[in-house]
């Protein structure tokens, strides 16, 4: 059933851009960088990271690999890619006359190295830390602070994609349990979003259902156990197939409600994307739930003669207990929002363009303000 889902799905056509980028995937593989950026010709190259990054050896693990390339350093990026910040990176980027940024960390760093980048016309080289994927896309989310609340807009450009990217698992076996949870649900809703995509096509599913298979395998055990190299290797692997299946794609109401979470309620995305997840199926089982099926075979959920809604429903509640065995937080009252913020932010979503990009039609407020209701 599944085999004949996907052949109908691509005789009704479909269309999508690829990106060229260098990617290099292996344990160790950081000690390459020195390499790969005398290759590409770059001689002044600003490094954009978070502050985790300084404190765990990071920062000086590049500063010795780079040598005097490294001319300038901004290690204090702050969640969601502040448009005050982007300035500051920006005069750095100016003032020492760059020819390339660096992002390593997780998505905010490298969004960062992606705003930058964009706006001074610079190749961006990508470092992920964490599952959430941005490496592999052409976008970065910005968020706008003067707003109140303050909102993030997405910027899409295939200018924008990394030129290198570069994983090595090793740089993620500190990341704390809680984040490697969170951000590897980030990197499985990427997949599930890709999967019912209105721009679906070949490459996002062939990749989508790959990554929730490693992801499915390695999730756990990360989270179990940090300084497990195979199960790291495995998980980034699947955040990778996930960032893959995202670039060629656009996403929907997850994504969407996911992003206004994070700019106007200040919420860390991946915790956003714990909350939402299994809503997010939910909402869309109707008119997604054929496509959703090789998720769930990936995920080992067994077909045994019931409707594809049905299925989706084992999805929903496995993505739903998986969450609930890494601890994450479930409900939006449990991380700051009161029931009063609800109406508001449901108004917010409905003018996201992400949120209206959903297979499922959205032509009222009211049905994102039941979801959030219903996530609260
Ligand atoms: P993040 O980059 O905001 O990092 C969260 C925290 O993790 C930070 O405190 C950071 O210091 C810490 N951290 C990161 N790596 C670590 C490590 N190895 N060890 C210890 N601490 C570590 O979080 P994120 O979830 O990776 O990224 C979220 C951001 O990325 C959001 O702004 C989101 O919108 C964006 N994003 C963009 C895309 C895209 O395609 N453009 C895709 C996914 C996410």
């Amino acid at each position: 059933m599944t085999l004949l889902v996907q052949f109908t799905d691509t005789m009704n056509g479909f269309r999508y851009v690829s990106f060229a980028q260098e990617v290099i995937f292996a344990p160790a593989s950081l000690a390459q960088l020195g390499e790969a950026v005398e290759r590409f010709g770059w001689h002044k190259v600003l490094l954009c990271t978070s502050h985790s990054m300084q404190i765990n050896g990071q920062v000086d693990s590049i500063k010795s690999l780079l040598g005097n390339s490294l001319v300038a350093v901004f290690d204090h990026v702050q969640p969601h890619v502040q448009d005050v910040q982007v300035k500051e990176a920006l005069v750095l980027a100016v003032k020492n006359e760059v020819d390339a940024v660096i992002g390593m960390g997780g998505g905010s760093p490298i969004g960062m190295a992606k705003a930058v980048g964009f706006q001074a016309h610079l190749p961006i080289i990508a470092m992920p830390t964490t599952y959430a994927g941005s490496e592999m896309t052409p976008v970065y989310g910005i968020t706008h602070t003067d707003e109140s609340p303050p909102r993030k807009v997405t910027v899409n450009d295939p200018r924008i994609v990394p030129t290198l990217v570069l994983y090595d698992p090793r740089l993620t076996l500190d990341l704390p349990p809680e984040l490697t949870a969170s951000t590897g649900i980030n990197a499985l809703a990427h997949c599930i979003e890709a999967l019912y995509s209105k721009t679906r096509n070949p490459l996002s599913t062939a990749a989508a259902v790959d990554g929730v298979r490693h992801i499915h395998n390695a999730l756990l055990n990360c989270y179990q156990e940090g300084h497990n190299l195979d199960a790291r290797t495995e998980m980034l692997l699947g955040a990778h197939l996930a960032g893959l299946s995202l670039a060629s794609v656009s996403m929907g109401l997850h994504h969407g409600l996911c992003h206004v979470l994070g700019g106007s309620a200040n919420i860390p995305h991946g915790i956003a994307n714990s909350i939402i997840l299994p809503h997010a199926i939910r909402f869309n089982a109707e008119a997604t739930a054929p496509l959703l099926l090789p998720a769930a075979g990936a995920l080992n959920i067994p077909e045994n003669g019931t409707n594809s809604k049905g299925v989706i429903e084992a999805l929903a509640l496995h993505v739903h207990e998986l969450i609930g065995q890494m601890n994450l937080p479930q409900r939006l009252r449990d991380v700051g929002v009161s029931e009063s913020d609800l109406s508001q932010l449901a108004k917010i979503a409905f003018q996201n363009r992400t949120v209206q990009n959903n297979p499922e039609p959205i032509t009222d407020a009211i049905q994102l303000e039941h979801l959030l209701r219903d996530a609260w």
